[in-house]
């Protein structure tokens, strides 16, 4: 998902990134495209699909997400900046230096002569203009106009609800329609505090048009997270409501696609891949799952979500945790005790597209965290984590057979294995290697009774244990001796 960040805090490389892409639209005639785009919308008067009326904020968001998917097909790793006029709000903010958006207009024409904007440098000239205009250069004239939104004024138009109310456009009251309040009151001064070219039908060929609408869009973004019961208004078929602008209207220019977008499809901006970087990242809740009882169902309910799981591990063994359903969830398990140690992931190892870790588990808390394969999806599964201590999970060691290779590959771990006695006698139990492995014996048959625990008796810092044990199935528990330390060992009983 692209997360776009406010301009102030992007870097040189950022800039010259944005920059170079939207010249590169600009060469290829893409950019004027949304330039007549937009135009367009306002020539359509009376039916402006864009402006005036409930769906100037789904409208501009669409149009967007368009112009912001032709950056990303220059460049991936471009998204569009925000322009938050209520702390950069004078001509000598960094957003107008010579290597982003340039500098004011000068003299009587307003001309932009700075920056990778200005008609002098060849690669900006204005070719879609509102009626009767023949200015080829990029205007501007700060302040002349009128003054910027002060936090003062968005906060009390963040606090307007509903979204809109009849007459459904430009008369509709500022404190009755959050819309008109957002188009009318903080988003129309932008555009007449640049002046020059943001004044016109054409607006766009000035780029900050991009970033003051990207502000005007995370604005609308946070007053919906802030209202979630205030739906859009009006439904559809609404008397006296312009085409495009109910619920469910197909908008203009684009209601010729096959699946063309709605006021409803866009609502939801991160189903359309994208953030703010000033979303509050919350920490989900944690749902704690118990050991053998019947899966648990969840659902990543929108793009990007992580679910967090726990659950108690009493006796050390085996242990499977899995997910059912048909939604591609990738997996992750982190512990003992510790929500940031990190054990191992999984993705596809359970059924069909289902995730499946199988692990021998010390006793502790751990954690699984769980989100969807791909970071646009969502989707509903359920979780279950089981116990299967001496099931075929743990290894089994033939008696004077080869030596069996294993590791401790983090932190704390335990592995387990099993081996057979046919006889009564004495048994010898030995690691190899130079990870200094802990062993601890258990059994007959009870994995839980211990028999005997040995750090440092074989060569070296191996383990060794010599004990004399009757016919049956014994368990073999190996870790490293320092909670902290990893490696790989050789491990093999003889008798
Ligand atoms: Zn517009
Ligand atoms: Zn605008």
């Amino acid at each position: 998902m692209g997360i776009r960040k406010n301009q102030s805090s992007l870097t040189p490389a950022e800039k010259s990134a944005f920059v170079v892409a939207v010249k590169a639209l600009k060469a290829n005639g893409v950019y004027d495209a949304f330039v007549a785009q937009h135009r367009a919308a306002f020539l359509a008067g009376p039916n402006d699909p864009a402006h005036g009326g409930p769906a100037f904020l789904p409208w501009h968001r669409e149009y967007l997400r368009r112009f912001e998917r032709a950056l990303q097909e220059i460049d991936a790793s471009v998204s569009l900046p925000y322009w938050d006029w209520t702390v950069d709000r004078t001509p000598t903010a960094s957003i107008w230096g010579p290597n982003f958006m340039g500098d004011n207009g000068t003299g009587a024409s307003q001309q932009v002569t700075t920056g990778p904007f200005a008609f002098l440098t060849g690669e900006w000239t204005l070719t879609v203009l509102d009626p009767g205009d023949t200015t080829a250069f990029l205007t501007r004239a700060f302040g002349a106009m009128g003054s910027l939104p002060t936090q003062q004024a968005v906060d009390t138009a963040k606090s307007v609800v509903p979204y809109d109310s009849p007459p459904w456009n430009a008369g509709s009251n500022v404190n009755t329609s959050f819309r008109n309040r957002l188009e009318r009151v903080i988003h129309n001064p932008g555009h007449m505090w640049v002046g020059g070219s943001m004044m016109a039908m054409s607006s766009p060929n000035d780029p900050v048009f991009w970033l003051h609408h990207c502000n005007i869009d995370r604005l609308w973004a946070e007053w919906q997270t802030e209202n979630p019961g205030r739906m859009y208004l009006p439904p559809s078929g609404t008397p006296g409501v312009v085409a495009g602008h109910g619920l469910d209207d197909p908008m203009p220019p684009w209601d010729g696609e096959p699946t063309p977008p709605t006021p409803r499809s866009v609502l939801n901006h991160h189903a359309l891949d994208y953030s703010y970087d000033n979303e509050p990242t919350t920490t989900p809740e944690s749902v704690a799952l118990t050991i053998g009882a019947p899966p648990v169902s969840a659902s990543i309910g929108r793009a990007g979500e992580v679910d967090i799981f726990t659950f108690e591990v009493s006796a050390a063994g085996n242990h499977v945790i899995e997910t059912q359903g048909t939604t591609d969830v990738v997996m992750g398990l982190y512990g003992p005790d510790d929500s940031e140690v990190f054990i191992t992931e999984d993705d596809d190892s359970g059924t069909g597209q289902n995730s499946r870790i199988a692990r021998d588990l010390s006793a502790g808390t751990y954690y699984v965290r769980l989100r969807h394969y791909s970071s646009s999806s969502t989707g509903n599964y359920s979780i279950s984590v089981s116990a299967s201590a001496g099931q075929p999970a743990v290894p089994t060691i033939a008696v004077n057979g080869p030596a069996v290779a294993g590791a401790i590959s983090a932190g704390n771990e335990r592995d387990m294995y099993t081996f057979t006695a046919a006889n009564s006698g004495s048994y010898t139990i030995e690691t190899a290697g130079s990870t200094d492995c802990f062993i601890t014996l258990y059994g007959p048959v009870n994995p839980n009774t211990l028999i005997a625990q040995d750090d440092d008796s074989g060569p070296g810092t191996n383990s060794r244990i010599v004990a004399s044990l009757a016919p049956g199935a014994y368990f073999i528990q190996v870790r490293h001796y320092s909670p902290a330390g990893t490696g790989p060992y050789n491990i093999t009983v003889k008798s």
